[in-house]
């Protein structure tokens, strides 16, 4: 239902909580964040209200700059602390989040669990994130640029889903870098100085960035803390116009 995303030099953590807060009004029924703290992700997931988030998080937040939140409004499996996002993939190595309802998760779940993935969650959104750890054992390595290497798994992961989705996707083993995907699910890009953050709506920008960039279908983009790019899945990169966020008040 709602995502944000950051990767700067900041508090990640503050962002996160703040930002899911303004995606409240969009309805959901639990919600989590991953903040990457020393060599791993720390997770916080909790079913209910945001406050109860904050509440699991506790007063001293996980340190971090770069992660991820998510509300759920569930649809595949029910409200649960299992089911709710963040979701990880492989041994860890993938956190993602995910906006959207995946229509043949149910052929691709078996398909990961017979090369021996185990699924800890009801939701389809789980898939994504192993498929992404499978696809990561074929890509090939990028010297010197591992991002590369990740957007090549992901690209490749979501050409095999159908359904819609939002997603934001980072990684345990390189906390340097947030990739986004889009189909059928909104997503923009708020466009910092030494920070960037990703967000189903705009709301979670507002007072952080007046520059965004509106995601279109099949499009993926890479955030990292010294700029961005767009791609469209299955073509190069694209040219995008950053806009100035408009704001009813
Ligand atoms: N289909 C996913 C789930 O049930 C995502 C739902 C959402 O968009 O919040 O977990």
């Amino acid at each position: 239902c709602g995502i944000v995303g950051y990767v700067g030099s900041d508090e990640a953590g503050n962002f996160l909580l703040d930002g899911l807060r303004r995606l409240e009004y969009r309805g959901y029924d639990s919600a989590g964040v991953a903040i990457h703290c020393g060599a791993e992700f720390t997770i916080t997931r909790s079913v209910g209200r945001i406050d109860s988030l904050a509440g699991a998080l506790g007063d001293v937040m996980p340190s971090g700059s770069l992660g991820l939140g998510h509300t759920r409004w569930a649809t595949h499996g029910p409200a649960s602390m299992e089911n709710a996002h963040p979701h990880l993939g492989g041994d860890g190595e993938v956190v993602l989040v995910h906006n959207g309802v995946i229509e043949n998760f149910q052929v691709l779940k078996e398909g990961l669990i017979k090369k021996g993935y185990t699924f800890v969650s009801a939701t389809d959104s789980e898939v994504i994130a192993h498929l992404v750890a499978d696809e990561l054992k074929h890509a090939p390595e990028t010297n010197g640029q591992p991002n590369l290497r990740y957007l090549a798994a992901v690209r490749a992961a979501v050409a095999q889903l159908r359904g819609t989705y939002g997603l934001a996707i980072a990684f345990r083993d390189h906390p340097n870098f947030l990739i986004a995907a889009r189909f059928g699910s909104p997503l923009v890009i708020g466009v910092g100085s030494g920070e960037y953050f990703v967000a189903s709506d705009a709301s979670p920008l507002v007072g952080r960035t007046e520059r965004i960039v509106y995601l279109a279908d099949h499009q993926l983009a890479v955030l990292t803390p010294d700029g961005f790019s767009v791609l469209h899945r299955d073509q190069g990169k694209v040219r995008v116009d950053i806009r100035p966020l408009e704001t009813d008040s």
